[in-house]
């Protein structure tokens, strides 16, 4: 399943983040940028020591990071160049700027991203896990936000691939795409 904006593809496969051999894989992090479970613990065993270190030099700098922000490092081990790192909202029931977020960790990754050349990007399925935010929603959201950031940089991507770990999760994010609207 794919969409087309302009020259760049919206993709959606079954996988592991850790294995995309693209330009950037994006983590889901939490403010601490110290690792976590999930998509985060896998990121820091696959690709080594050198992104906690790289991470723990721009906590010294600049603090955390905050949800809807996002950082960049290196990929150590990993097949992937750079490793993105993303902060999603916790959910709370969807009345605390949850959705608005979201949308900024896609959107923020993104920016990174075109600032940087990386022109593929893998994104897994940022807050539907640990942070516990409804897939379909935000399956919605995530597309709002990738079209929206694709709209700003034409040139500037050839894919944007989610990553989904389980069926479930990718018949979500295939009915999102599908009725996702392309201004
Ligand atoms: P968050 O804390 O933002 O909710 P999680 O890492 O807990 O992030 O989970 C986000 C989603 O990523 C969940 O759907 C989870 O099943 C999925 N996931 C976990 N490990 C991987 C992986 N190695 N590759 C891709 N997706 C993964």
């Amino acid at each position: 399943m794919e969409r087309v904006i302009g020259t760049t593809r919206i993709t959606l496969v079954r996988g592991d983040i850790t294995q995309q051999t693209v330009d950037v894989i994006v983590n889901a992090a939490n403010s601490s940028l110290l690792g976590g479970g999930g998509v985060d613990g896998a990121i820091h065993r696959g690709g080594g020591p050198a992104i906690l270190e790289e991470c723990m030099a721009i906590r010294a700098a600049q603090g955390g990071c905050p949800p809807g922000q996002a950082v960049i490092t290196t990929a150590g081990q990993l097949p992937a160049r750079r490793v993105i790192h993303t902060v999603g909202p916790v959910w709370n029931g969807g009345g605390h700027g949850e959705a608005a977020l979201l949308r900024s960790a896609y959107g923020r990754s993104l920016e990174l991203a075109a600032e940087h050349g990386l022109r593929v990007v893998a994104f897994p399925s940022i807050s539907t896990g640990a942070y516990r935010f409804p897939i379909g929603k935000a399956a919605t959201t995530a597309f709002e936000a990738i079209i929206a950031a694709v709209g700003r940089h034409p040139e500037a991507f050839d894919e944007v691939r989610m990553v989904l770990f389980s069926a479930g999760d990718l018949a979500a994010y295939r009915d999102a795409l599908t009725t996702a609207k392309v201004a």
